[in-house]
């Protein structure tokens, strides 16, 4: 039997994958892509049942300005616009202490800080377009079983019983991949011994387009403004409590939400199903092997204090696309060479950044306390201290 041999096979179609899928569909038309995706995602018939799919469930991500402008560059952006709401200020605290900083759009010449969006609305965007695309085929409810590296392409046994060629394989299964292991690479996990809570919940008057960032003791706690009058909420803290707050009773639930943010934000009036995520950190200890290279969550699994990961995965995508767009060989060494030294800085930047925040705001330390709000008021006082802190809130690297 002849195995179909593709250019670029993506494992996972999730977040990342598809999104890497589509955006080399709008730039090298000639490429052949296969996608390998564990969920049965084309056989679900409804709406609603495509969004169950893990990568496209009931979260909520602030996407920086410069993300949005990738997702505009690959023609994403019209048809998400109606759905994301805009941040037009940012206003973060340590509750208990006099620390406070506040980012206004106006102050960087920016319409938005940044947006947010309900994953299920990029999900079913992609999914209907990956769909119907000629270019792409799908191995859904489907995985990678053997990989046996070839020297001009990675042979792929999925468990399905298919026999498949890439020239690239491109690993996007989220944090705990399957075929990354299968590829000898590992990702060591440093937890953090906390959960984050997320939630969308209802308001009785407008957000004003406002971001809430609290930290206490126990972590970071964030509301981000949604289209309808809503805030997507993550809170974040010790495992043990976030497995108290998924019991409570609605009316419970909002009245501790309530205590814990006070009435700046708003009057929570409903809230949406609740769903939980352990969190740690992890980094794959390599970006490439023999044409194969590592994209999101299964190269960089962050904290979500800072709403990075998925900002990082497109700009690895940008990359690994405009890579692809000049390469004659879809996994030549000199183009997986040239994707590394173009992502780590950035990825071992970022994710340093955040294990840091996280590290520092969830300590008790009465002296760490004081310091982090000298910090934070510094910033609040000082315009050329807060603008690269805005510049790189909005994906801005330099
Ligand atoms: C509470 C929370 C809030 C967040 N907020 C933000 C934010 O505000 N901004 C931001 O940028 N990021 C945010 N993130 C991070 C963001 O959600 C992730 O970075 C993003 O989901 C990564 O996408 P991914 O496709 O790499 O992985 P995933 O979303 O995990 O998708 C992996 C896909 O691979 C499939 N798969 C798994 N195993 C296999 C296999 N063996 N074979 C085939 N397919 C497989 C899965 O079914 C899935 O479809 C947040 C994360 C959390 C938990």
């Amino acid at each position: 039997m002849t195995a179909k041999s593709f250019d670029v096979v993506i494992a996972g179609g999730g977040m990342a994958g598809t999104t890497l899928a589509w955006a080399l569909t709008q730039t090298n038309p000639k490429l052949s892509i296969a996608i390998v995706e564990k969920q049965a995602v084309l056989q679900a018939a409804t709406k609603s049942e495509r969004c169950n799919q893990a990568s496209f469930d009931s979260r909520s991500i602030a996407l920086a300005a410069a993300s949005v402008e990738l997702l505009q560059q690959w023609q994403l952006w019209p048809e998400l616009v109606a759905n994301a709401c805009p941040i037009k200020h940012v206003k973060v605290s340590d509750r208990g202490h006099f620390g406070k900083v506040s980012l206004q759009h106006q102050d960087y010449q920016q319409p938005a800080l940044g947006y947010v969006l309900e994953v299920e609305h990029l999900g079913n965007l992609l999914l209907t377009k990956l769909k119907h695309c000629q270019q792409v085929t799908w191995f859904d409810a489907n995985s990678i079983a053997h990989i046996t590296p070839r020297q001009d392409h990675q042979e792929l046994e999925l468990h399905g019983g298919q026999h498949i060629q890439a020239k690239l394989l491109v690993i996007a299964e989220g944090g705990s991949s399957p075929s990354r292991a299968l590829a000898g690479i590992t990702m060591p996990q440093q937890h953090y011994g906390q959960s984050a809570v997320i939630a969308n919940l209802a308001l009785a008057k407008n957000h004003n387009f406002s971001a809430y960032e609290r930290f206490t003791e126990h972590g970071p706690i964030a509301l981000l403004p949604l289209t309808k009058q809503r805030y997507s909420l993550v809170y974040t803290t010790t495992s043990m409590q976030a497995e108290r707050l998924m019991q409570l009773s609605e009316t419970e639930f909002l009245s501790q939400m309530q205590q814990a943010f006070g009435y700046r934000a708003g009057v929570f009036s409903g809230a949406g199903q609740r769903a939980i995520y352990p969190l740690s950190l992890g980094i794959a200890d390599s970006i490439i092997r023999h044409r194969l290279a590592l994209l999101g969550n299964s190269l960089h699994n962050l904290h979500p204090i800072a709403g990075q990961g998925f900002n990082l995965a497109l700009r690895d995508i940008e990359q690994l696309v405009k890579l692809l767009s000049v390469a004659e060989d879809a996994g030549s060494y000199s183009l997986l060479r040239a994707y590394q030294q173009a992502r780590q800085t950035d990825i071992s930047q970022v994710a340093f950044a955040t294990d840091a925040l996280v590290r520092i705001f969830s300590n008790r330390s009465r002296l760490l306390a004081l310091a982090r709000n000298m910090g934070l008021l510094a910033l609040l006082m000082c315009k050329p201290l807060k603008t690269p802190l805005a510049r790189h809130a909005m994906g801005y690297r330099r």
